[in-house]
């Protein structure tokens, strides 16, 4: 009987003991495999986890490496990430050189932020551009509706700019912009209440040439873009949806890659935590 007893046991515990071992391995090998699409998707992020970037609705935190000086408008480090990096941004989209931008970026296996004006995509064309760019795997951040000059707007006006943009861009991406930039870099107190009750962050830039009219080329832009003397850690370069900003992406790519500078992934960016929906 005794002897009955002790073989049951070990025989439950040899089936425990490979049930348990078969689970084990199940989940190791899955979660290699999401490591490894996490690890080809970011590049970047050591310490973000598989859920975080799963497509799945998940209320995880996003693992962010950098965050918006919001004095100066630099892009600096949270913690270990590298602060030599430089963000790419293009003001006024969509009109017509968006795509074609956002084709040369992702040609060159950068990223960037399209700040795009509420009042163009009440163009479905445009909508849909904005979609693809979206896809293209770009943020989409809010420039205004209609380009005021905010301040001398009444907090109902400034408000309406905002949320019309911020609708019009979910329509066209399922997303609302994480990020806001004041047309002219002039904004409020007013602004800055309605940006932190819709979870958003500001973000002026640190420096720009292509309205400038002798940078209204591409090889002179390409040129100060790159040897500016304001070009150094953290740069928050302003461009625009114009034709020789198109014609010199390419190049200020190139140039601000051999100066060393990594451009920064705007996913990778920290916005205030949002309810998931
Ligand atoms: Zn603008």
């Amino acid at each position: 009987m005794k002897q009955k007893l002790t073989l049951l046991f070990l025989t439950l515990f040899t089936l425990t003991a490979c049930t348990s071992n078969a689970t084990e391995k199940e989940e190791s090998a899955s979660s290699s495999v999401e490591s490894e699409e996490v690890a080809e998707s970011t590049e970047t992020t050591e310490e973000s986890s598989a859920e975080s970037t799963s497509e799945a609705p998940s209320e995880e935190p996003v693992a962010y490496a950098y965050t918006v000086n919001p004095d100066i408008f630099t892009i600096e480090p949270i913690e270990d990430a590298s602060s030599e990096v430089a963000l790419l941004t293009f003001d006024d989209a969509p009109q017509e050189h968006s795509l074609a931008i956002a084709e040369t970026v992702k040609d060159k296996g950068a990223n960037a932020i399209f700040f795009v004006m509420g009042q163009f995509l009440e163009d479905p064309a445009n909508k849909e551009i904005i979609k693809q760019i979206h896809e293209m795997g770009f943020e989409i951040g809010n420039h205004s509706y209609s380009h005021p000059v905010l301040p001398d707007l009444s907090y109902e006006e400034q408000l309406e700019e905002l949320i019309k943009t911020n609708d019009l861009v979910e329509e066209a991406t399922g997303e609302r912009p994480r990020f806001f930039r004041a047309p002219h870099g002039m904004y409020d107190d007013n602004v800055l209440a309605i940006l932190e009750e819709e979870g958003m962050v500001n973000m002026n830039w640190t420096y720009g040439y292509d309205w400038e009219e002798q940078y209204m080329d591409g090889a002179a832009l390409a040129d100060i873009m790159v040897n500016t003397e304001f070009l150094g850690n953290g740069a928050n370069l302003l461009m625009h949806d114009r034709p020789w900003t198109e014609e010199a992406i390419s190049s200020i790519i190139d140039g601000l890659r051999a100066k060393g500078y990594e451009l920064v992934d705007p996913t990778m960016i920290e916005s205030p935590n949002r309810e998931v929906q």
